[in-house]
């Protein structure tokens, strides 16, 4: 590719602060909380106009590894819980109680942009929304800075500790510190995928509606429809008067621009398809329009940092516990295949034309894991070790929810966002310890920070 310099030049430092939060979401927005709430001067900075992340920039829902596996006791509380009764007290999710009782959270996204706007002025984290960040300038190994671009221009944004909770470990990657991307083989990520709500029908019967979830299955089989399940009439959120589908699919880089441009194209055609299908071949439908899509197409996993310890899938399915935990996982090793061929990787209701012969898990597993090693311990959950957080290239750059060290199964488990905010938690309230002691994140007493952490209210 053809190259320009860019000149060099004098930008304005917008802020100074202890603890420089990188992206609002699931894994950004519970970090700034906590370190503010631990005295440290905490900004928190997002391309969006509002905070969430794939909850409200994904429509994604609901959240999930609140609770062990197939179980119903609580694993993830602290901030979880904390958001879960605001948006209860508005309307818009079940009590954290009620929600032990079902396999996710569901909310609806609007309520979470204004609890996090809330939460975030209440424990005094400045907000800059609006801003992306598009480069880091470095002092040795050490980030001094991160810049910024928005409508006011480009500036510095100067801190301590920084935590990058862009998902595609952007401040990691600007600062030239080691990331990996995908499946150790070949590079690749899980697919990627982008949620849409549908109104203006009329609900069908349970019976009608399984039928009509046939019907779109048979004509993914037939190769009309790109989906990766058929339950267009998925109700993820908390309000029921529309749907909320988690089925579509895309296969491709979530940090490549061009990617993510097809991405977008790609999905509102497929949507767009269904649409056009349900209006002219299904009775009670003739009307049925796109209420929301999602701002954008959902990556599920791109780039992660490199840290002293990596997440492994063996972690998730022995349930294993680590000195350093600092939160709790319990999702299961769900692999959505990076060539968009089948879902889960090998449990699929479409057979996937590799079928055992998956390159995939020859090269990096040996043989195909049986379903049971795929699962946590029912009743079980994994610990998420503090040393997937720190990088071992920048001394005071910590990760946070899906950008932390894991391995591609590691990362398959460790990704929703149940577990993202408690990573996230952790992220904040140990850069806020880093802070007040004058240490780097990796000199955190772990044993105070879980002190800490169960102080307020996380299990650890
Ligand atoms: C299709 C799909 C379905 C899923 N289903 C579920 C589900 O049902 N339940 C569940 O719990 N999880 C689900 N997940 C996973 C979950 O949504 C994500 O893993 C989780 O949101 C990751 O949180 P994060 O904060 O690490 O990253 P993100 O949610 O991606 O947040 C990153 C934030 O950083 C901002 N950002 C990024 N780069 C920059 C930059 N350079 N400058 C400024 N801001 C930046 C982004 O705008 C965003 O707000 C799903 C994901 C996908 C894609």
């Amino acid at each position: 590719m053809p190259t320009l310099t860019e000149p060099a030049r004098e930008i304005p430092i917008v802020t100074e602060a202890d603890v420089v939060v990188c992206g609002g979401g699931p894994g950004g927005f519970p970090a700034a909380i906590a370190a503010a709430r631990h005295g440290a001067k905490t900004v928190l900075i997002e391309r969006y106009g509002f905070l969430g992340g794939l909850a409200t920039a994904g429509l994604v829902a609901p959240i999930l590894g609140h609770t062990a596996s197939e179980s119903h006791m609580p694993i993830v509380a602290g901030i979880l819980r904390e958001i879960t009764e605001r948006m209860h007290a508005l309307g818009c999710a079940p009590s954290y109680e009620e929600s032990l009782q079902e396999w996710g959270i569901r909310f609806d996204a609007e309520a979470l942009k204004i609890v996090l706007d809330e939460m975030c002025a209440e424990a005094g984290v400045q907000v800059m929304l609006h801003t992306f960040i598009c480069g880091v300038i470095k002092e040795g190994a050490h980030i001094k800075a991160v810049v910024v671009e928005n409508k006011s221009g480009r500036q510095a944004v100067v801190g301590k500790v920084f935590i990058d909770a862009t998902g595609d470990a952007d401040i990691a990657f600007r600062a030239g510190a080691r990331t990996t991307h995908g499946r150790a083989f070949d590079g690749k990520g899980e697919s990627m995928g982008s949620f849409f709500h549908l109104a203006g029908f009329e609900t069908p019967s349970p019976e009608r509606a399984a039928q009509l979830v046939e019907m779109i299955q048979r004509e993914m089989e037939d190769g009309r429809f790109h989906f990766y399940n058929p339950y267009f009439l998925g109700k993820n959120t908390f309000h029921q008067d529309h749907t909320s589908a988690n089925m579509t699919r895309f296969s491709g880089d979530g940090d490549s621009a061009q990617d993510m441009t097809r991405a977008e194209m790609t999905v509102r055609r497929d949507v767009w398809e269904l649409v056009r299908y349900l209006r002219a071949n299904v009775p009670g439908f003739e009307n049925v329009y796109v209420q929301q899509s999602s701002p954008q197409v959902g990556p599920r996993e791109s780039r992660q940092i490199v840290g002293p310890y990596a997440l492994t899938g063996d972690d998730i399915h022995l349930g294993r516990k680590h000195p350093d935990a600092i939160a709790r996982g319990s999702w299961w090793i769900d692999i959505h295949c990076p060539l968009g061929n089948t879902y889960p990787v090998h449990l699929c209701t479409v057979e996937c034309p590799m079928g055992a012969d998956c390159p995939y898990w020859a090269a990096e597993h040996g043989q195909m894991r049986s379903k049971a090693e795929l699962y946590p311990p029912q009743g079980d959950w994994y610990d998420i070790p503090y040393r997937c957080l720190l990088s071992v290239d920048v001394p005071n750059l910590l990760a946070s929810g899906r950008c932390i060290s894991a391995t591609h199964e590691g990362m398959a488990g460790a990704r929703v966002m149940g577990t993202c905010i408690a990573i996230g938690q952790a992220a904040g309230t140990a850069a806020a310890l880093a802070v007040r002691a004058g240490l780097l994140p990796a000199q955190v007493d772990v044993a105070q920070l879980q002190a800490l952490l169960r102080k307020d209210g996380q299990l650890v």
